[in-house]
């Protein structure tokens, strides 16, 4: 590649953009079951319009642009009160759900060494369904994993989890709910064991968070997951995802300000000046900051019930479809819009391969083999021909059982490799030859 001698023409440039979006996921027909929340085109206009206007500002500095300040502060008001922290609670925007939880896990880290300084080898416990970005966070931190194994009903086992307790524990984590089968870790139980221990927990409610609240409100039953629940010292919520803000908005919340200080970089001797920063990144889009207050106040709690129930109604009529289709087993009880599916009789791989022909692009799950449905107010439109594909997929595999070929071909063997830590060596193959 060379680097361009003479600029290019806008509007050459945004059509050489657009032809490159060929093979892109398809999400406005409501394609994807991942990575784009989708609440309509108004609630995309609302983001859009906000994340232009702020689209050069930069929350870097925290007194350059109080307009910034004032958005972040109330994002994080709104949702503090949509999660029933206590008065006395604080917290930050950051750009996305491992931001946040980095940042509460380097918060407990930070709060260990200086109330546990006789800890040398910091663990946390954690559920084994929990989001990898803990697993990155113990990584970049230098804070031991360690996995809380799961109950048949997916979620985290308590009394396991009070035998993995050493003194070395700093933090317990609970995921409100966890990604892949979408059911809520039994909070009440990990907070009481950390509170009892006199160590931090934290609510993963990245995915839940703005969800979870509406739920409840609509009469669904949902466990406790809050700061409601005692012994709760942090939560994590994503306003990029059921928030559907612009990517890049997520909060991280904490019960006392005196948590929170241990999250705070600050360094004084810099010749370019005072330094100090809140979370992970340096420059923080104004963008995206924006735009989360924006899409909040244009929704209200009206606008996010209205859109929780259209997509626990969507999400109910796609789980019903699938588990009446033959062959086919939706995991666990999933409590709210996220759940994956597993077969007794089909390689779930190739279906999911089928249905990627299809058009449809469905993530898949391991340990067990499932795939996975993260459920949008977009889907109302599509259950039906979903469902059909579902079922005409489902029933071809059955009858002609082919091989797995290209992803599900990798999947099975990554699958059933019988020693595991093979696995991540072979990712790193795969991400450095990744161009
Ligand atoms: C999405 C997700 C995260 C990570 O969020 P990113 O915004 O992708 O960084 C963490 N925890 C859970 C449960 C999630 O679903």
């Amino acid at each position: 590649m060379e680097f361009p001698k003479s600029g290019t023409a806008r509007e050459a440039i945004l059509e050489a953009m657009e032809a490159s979006r060929g093979d892109d996921a398809r999400w406005r027909e409501a394609k994807t079951w991942s990575l784009v929340y989708n609440a309509g085109d108004d609630v995309l206009q609302v983001a859009k319009d906000a994340y232009l206007a702020f689209f050069s500002e930069n929350a870097l500095n925290p007194l350059a642009f109080p307009s910034l300040r004032k958005f972040e502060r109330e994002v994080v008001g709104m949702t503090m009160a949509m999660l029933h922290a206590p008065e006395a609670a604080v917290g930050n925007m950051t750009s996305g759900g491992s931001e946040s939880l980095l940042m509460a896990v380097k918060t407990a880290r930070e709060w260990a060494r200086t109330e546990r300084p006789e800890i040398k080898a910091p663990e946390m416990l954690l559920p084994a369904s929990a989001h990898p970005a803990l697993e990155k966070a113990a990584h970049y931190f230098d804070v031991k994993a360690v996995h809380i194994p799961l109950g048949a009903d997916f979620r985290a086992d308590p009394t396991e989890a009070r035998k993995l307790f050493t003194s070395n524990t700093i933090l317990v984590v609970g995921s409100a709910p966890a990604y892949p089968q979408g059911v809520i870790d039994p909070i009440p139980a990990l907070a009481a064991l950390a509170k009892e221990k006199g160590v931090l927990c934290h609510v993963d409610a990245c995915l839940g968070g703005f969800m979870l609240p509406w739920c409840e409100k609509l009469g669904h039953p949902i466990r406790p997951f809050d700061f409601r629940v005692d012994g709760v010292t942090s939560m994590s919520a994503d306003v990029h995802k059921y928030g559907y803000a612009a990517k890049g908005a997520s909060t991280v919340m904490y019960r006392t300000r005196a948590l929170r200080r241990y999250q705070y970089f600050t360094y004084g001797d810099w010749n370019g000046g005072l330094y100090a920063s809140p979370t992970m990144t340096g420059t923080r889009p104004g963008g995206a900051i924006a735009a989360a207050w924006a899409v909040m106040k244009y929704l209200g709690e009206e606008g996010y019930l209205r859109l929780a129930k259209q997509t626990m109604e969507t999400t109910r009529a796609l789980m019903d479809g699938v588990a009446a289709i033959s062959g086919l087993q939706i995991q666990g009880e999933p409590e709210m819009s996220v759940f994956g599916f597993t077969s007794d009789s089909i390689d779930v791989f190739v279906l999911g391969e089928e249905m990627g022909a299809r058009g449809w692009k469905l993530d898949r799950q391991q340990l067990p083999p499932a795939l996975h449905l993260m459920v949008t107010p977009a889907h109302a439109a599509i259950v039906e021909r979903f469902l059909a594909d579902l079922r005409e997929c489902t029933e071809k595999i059955r009858e002609t059982k082919p091989t797995p070929e290209g992803a599900a071909a990798m999947y099975g063997m990554l699958a059933t490799v019988p020693d595991r830590s093979m696995v991540p060596q072979l990712l790193l193959e795969f991400m450095d030859g990744l161009e």
